[in-house]
């Protein structure tokens, strides 16, 4: 059951500020307030779902593509695709989720080190 309460739904509402990287239609995309990397970026679905398999399941499939288009978009904007980067999802209990919607970790920058 998905909670309207997490903070990156507050983010999406604008009810608390974010250092905002890319935003369009269907996803946000901002900075890690508690960075693990030089370059660490939070991208979110606007759609309501509370880990990356429920989102698969659920939103349909132009939002999921323009999903992770964006997040092309927004390793372009960055500049990282040379260098490298990291993607991360953490899901459920054993993934070590903190913030109950679905969300893409971007790290990069430097070299990323082992599992976080
Ligand atoms: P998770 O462990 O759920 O995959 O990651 C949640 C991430 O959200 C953490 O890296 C944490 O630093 C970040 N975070 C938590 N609260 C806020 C916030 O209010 N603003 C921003 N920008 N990031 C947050």
């Amino acid at each position: 059951m998905y909670d309207d309460n997490n903070i990156f739904a507050k983010i999406l509402r604008k009810e608390i500020p974010c250092d905002k990287v890319y935003e369009d239609e269907f996803s946000l995309f901002f900075k890690d307030i508690n960075p693990q990397a030089k370059i660490h970026i939070l991208g979110i679905p606007k759609f309501q779902s509370t880990t990356f398999s429920e989102f698969l399941k659920k939103a349909d499939n132009n939002i999921i593509l323009s999903f992770f288009k964006s997040v092309q978009i927004v390793i372009d904007h960055l500049n990282i695709e040379k260098d490298g980067y990291r993607l991360i999802t953490n899901s459920g209990e054993n993934g070590g989720q903190e913030v109950p919607h679905f969300h893409i970790h971007i790290l990069a920058g430097e070299k990323i080190g082992g599992l976080r």
